[in-house]
Parts: C-alpha cells; structure tokens; sequence
C-alpha cells in the first residue's frame, strides 16, 4: 500500500515521486510504501494550514471539540484496524498496543477535546489603581508537531490535540519509520469531515521535509518528540527565529529500590519498567540501584521474572516482547551490549540475538541485564533506548541521590520505598522532571509531562500543553 500525505483536507502524493520502504521489524517484509515528501509538499501543507487558520481559530471551542471527539470516536470504531498497524510497523505487541497504544491516543484527543473547553485565563484586579488586567491567550497560527517511532499514535496525538483544541492549524509529521496509524488517522479526519487544512500530515524523512518543516517562515511554534540529537539541532534552528519551541528528549531514567520497599510490587513494576515496549519507551528505566541489603535477592528474583518473558511474534497473545523497531536500532543496541562488555559489565542474562522460529529474519534481542559498571561509563551514561539494564547497589539515601544525578539526562525517576519522610525528601532532590514513587508510567493527563537538562525544554499536558500552544497577553484598563 502507498501512502501518502494528507494535505487540505485530502490525500495528495509528492512532488519528487521518492519513496521509503516500510519495514515490518518482526518479519523484515516491506509492508508499506510511504512517500518522502520535498520541500515544495511541506509548502503545501504549511499554505493550507495558513489559509484555514482564520477559521478554525474563530469558531467556538465546544465546536472544535466536537470534532476532536468525532475522530476519537472514528479511531475506536476502527480500534482493531489501528492496533494491529501499530504493532506491524514498531514490532510491539498487539496486545500492548491494544492495552496501551491506542486507547492512549484516544484518551488525548478526548481530553484535550474536554480540557479546552475550561481553559480560563488570568484576571488581575489593582483596585488602589482602578485598574483591572486581563490575559487574552490566543492560538498561534500554523503550528508544526513532530513526533518519533517509539509510541507513534500515542505520541503524534498528545501533540496534535492540544494545538487544535485552543485553535491552531497543525502541520504534523510521525517517524518514517513508522507512519502507518497516522495514515489512518487521516482517513479518520476525512471520515468525520475535519474541515480542510486544519490537520495536514505530511510524510518523509526527518532531515529533509522535518528540517524544512521546523525552519518555514510561516510556522509559529515547533513541539518536538524525539532524540536529544535532533532536538539540539531544532533549538539552534529556531533560537534565531525567536520561535517557541517545546522539546520533548531522550532520558536514562534511573530507579531507586530500597530495603523497605514493598518487594512483589517493586519487583513486578521494574520488569515492566526496564522492557515494557522492548525498552523502547522514553520513561522505561535504564539504571536500576538497589540498596545493599536487598542487592542479591533482588538481584536473583529481577534474573528468574526476567527469563520468564516471552519473546517473540508480537501478534501472538502470550509475547511480552516483541521485534526491536529497525535494523539501525537494532545494530545500535547490539553496539551498546558489546560496549557494555568492553567497560567491564558482567551480563547476567539476555545480551544476545534471539530467532524465533518462523520469525527469524525479524529483529529480536533477549531482555537483557548487566552489572558491574561504573557509574560514569558510557552504558550507564548514554541512552541505549532498549531491553538493555544495567544494576547496581548503594548504600544509603545520599548515595542513591548522587548516583541518580550522576547524568545529562533527567526526563523520569521511580523510587520505591514505604518511608513517606524519605521519598518525600528524595523527590525534592531528584533531578528529573517526573518523579515516581511506588509506581511507573502512571499517568494523569493533568499533570505537566516533561524533563530536565538535556531530556527537554519545556513542559506538555494539561494546561501546559495549551498555555504552550496560545501566546498570552496582558490587557490593562483603568477605569
Ligand atoms: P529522532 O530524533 O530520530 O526522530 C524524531 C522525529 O524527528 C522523526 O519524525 C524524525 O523524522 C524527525 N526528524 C529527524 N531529523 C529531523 C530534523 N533535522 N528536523 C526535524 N525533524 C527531524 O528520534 P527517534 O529515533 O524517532 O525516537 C527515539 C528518541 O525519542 C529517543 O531518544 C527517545 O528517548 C525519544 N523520546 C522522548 C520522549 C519524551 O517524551 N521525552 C518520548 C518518546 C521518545
């Protein structure tokens, strides 16, 4: 199947005629052919999305929201449809994607769908002064929304749903690795009549259309998901500009297990955490320290649940895990596994390439566990975004801070303890952006989601996501 851009309310091909193959990871067969769009398509979009925005913008908020919920609706009339494409073009579990991926993507349209219509602004009273401020938050203009591979229509949405929902046009663009439920996202917008322009999917490699995309004189704001790497780029892109962006980064999430944890539950929620999408998810913890006295059983029962994982055909119901998402990150997995035994690390299970019977031009790798690393080396240091952990063990709670600390990276932590004084302390001085105490990946989409130092700039969800999308302004008035 081709597939091809949506723009102006419609599906269109590319100028240049390039295309990508995509790839099923699980089987190594091409499943799809995706268009790589030009410059002069990303124009297109960009142009449509210009032209609709006085629209768009000027009607009420419960009609954009109407239909935000109507591609929600679309989405779960088709719930199967796109469970099953996200898992053919990542590798992950149908049954993941069925549990997480999709209802996820559905929940943001609707919350953001719900949310704008509360939004509220400030209002600033001087009586002294006769004088009474307002804040006007009005939307941008077109707005540009890219997003990476990992949780692909979970991620694209969280993006697209609060630009449109406060009145924005969207030009958005998912990873060319995996485009294929934003395709069908688009034929839900056309589905329930999205007026044209409002949405405008385009398709194609990052460094061409997304790099043309981030620098178009007509876009306002850029809310990136992605790799630190890109990200960088895109900050230095739009400093000059003066464009508002909002960069969603890499991490290496750090967990924090202490002796009185609660241990069934922290046990179970580190196998989650450490391989949950094969490791592939922003928020899956990376290094896990454990407090001595815990060390060797923890140790013992992380090995026996981790064996327990079954890999293999993400379709089948009883996978925990699936195919890595590509042959490059594959390879760049492999790499960090053989790095990690150049440093020193003692595997402890996993660390090698798994064929699956059936499955064996696919791209599968055992979960794997290392230990005996220094802190500062590059496996502890560097993101390896898969099934690959490392652990170590600490001896009290300043320990565990530093050790924490010790990284570029601060996106999300986890700590497990039933000390309420301790973790009450601990999450004050953890530096990262998320802190989880007792639990992981628990999410209210309430709360606003981002990291510190090199895993983001700026914060989404809730009203963070919408003050993001709108620029403030103050009204002042003396009577
Ligand atoms: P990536 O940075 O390679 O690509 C992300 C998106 O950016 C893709 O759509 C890509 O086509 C596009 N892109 C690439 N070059 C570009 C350029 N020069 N200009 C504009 N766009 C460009 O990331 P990836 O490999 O798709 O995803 C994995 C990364 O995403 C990991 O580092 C992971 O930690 C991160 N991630 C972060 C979060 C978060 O919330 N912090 C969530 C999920 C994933």
């Amino acid at each position: 199947m081709l597939l091809n851009n949506y723009i102006n309310g419609q599906f269109v091909t590319n100028s240049n005629q390039e295309l990508i193959d995509v790839i099923n990871p699980a089987t190594g067969e091409v499943i799809h052919q995706l268009i790589n769009s030009s410059t002069e398509d990303v124009n297109n979009a960009v142009q449509a999305a210009k032209d609709t925005f006085p629209f768009w913008s000027g009607i009420s908020s419960e009609e954009r929201s109407k239909y935000l919920l109507s591609i929600a609706q679309e989405i779960g009339n088709r719930f199967d449809e796109f469970a099953l494409a996200e898992s053919m073009d990542n590798g992950k579990p149908l049954s993941l994607a069925k549990r997480m991926d999709i209802p996820r993507a559905i929940h943001n349209l609707q919350f953001f769908a719900h949310a704008a219509t509360q939004f509220s602004s400030e209002f600033h009273d001087v009586p002294s002064n006769n004088t009474i401020n307002y804040t006007l938050r009005n939307p941008l203009g077109p707005v540009a929304c890219i997003s990476p591979w990992n949780l692909p229509l979970y991620l694209f949405t969280w993006k697209i749903a609060p630009a449109l929902a406060v009145g924005n046009t969207v030009v958005a663009k998912p990873s060319e690795v995996t485009p294929y439920t934003a395709y069908l996202l688009s034929e839900a917008c056309i589905k329930v009549g999205l007026p044209k322009g409002v949405l405008n999917i385009i398709h194609g490699k990052g460094d061409v259309a997304g790099d043309y995309l981030v620098k178009h004189k007509d876009i306002k704001a850029v809310s990136f998901t992605g790799s630190t790497k890109v990200g960088s780029h895109i900050a230095s892109t739009c400093a000059p500009l003066f464009r508002k962006v909002s960069l969603e980064m890499g991490g290496k999430n750090p967990i924090l297990i202490f002796d009185d944890c609660n241990y069934e539950k922290t046990l179970n929620t580190v196998v989650r955490s450490s391989f949950t999408n094969q490791g592939q998810i922003c928020l899956c913890g990376s290094r896990i320290y454990i407090q001595e006295g815990l060390y060797e059983k923890f140790k013992h029962d992380f090995i026996n649940e981790t064996k327990k994982l079954v890999v293999g055909n993400p379709l089948d119901e009883s996978t925990n895990i699936g195919a890595i998402v590509s042959k490059q990150h594959f390879d760049k997995i492999i790499s960090y596994i053989e790095i990690a035994k150049q440093e020193g690390g003692k595997i402890l299970t996993g660390g090698e390439v798994r064929k699956p019977k059936g499955f064996e031009n696919g791209l599968y790798i055992n979960p794997t566990i290392i230990e005996g690393l220094n802190n500062d080396c590059r496996t502890n240091q560097e993101e390896i975004f898969g099934p690959v952990v490392s652990i170590a063990s600490f001896k009290n709670d300043d320990d565990a801070i530093k050790l924490a600390n010790e990284s570029q990276y601060g996106l999300a932590s986890s700590i497990w303890t039933e000390n309420i004084s301790r973790a009450h302390k601990l999450a004050r001085e953890i530096n990262t952006g998320i802190v989880w105490i007792n639990t992981w990946l628990n999410r209210d989409l309430r709360t606003p989601f981002g990291g510190m130092k090199h895993s983001g700039v700026g914060r989404e969800g809730g009203l963070e996501a919408m003050r993001f999308f709108t620029e403030a302004k103050n009204v002042c008035i003396q009577y």
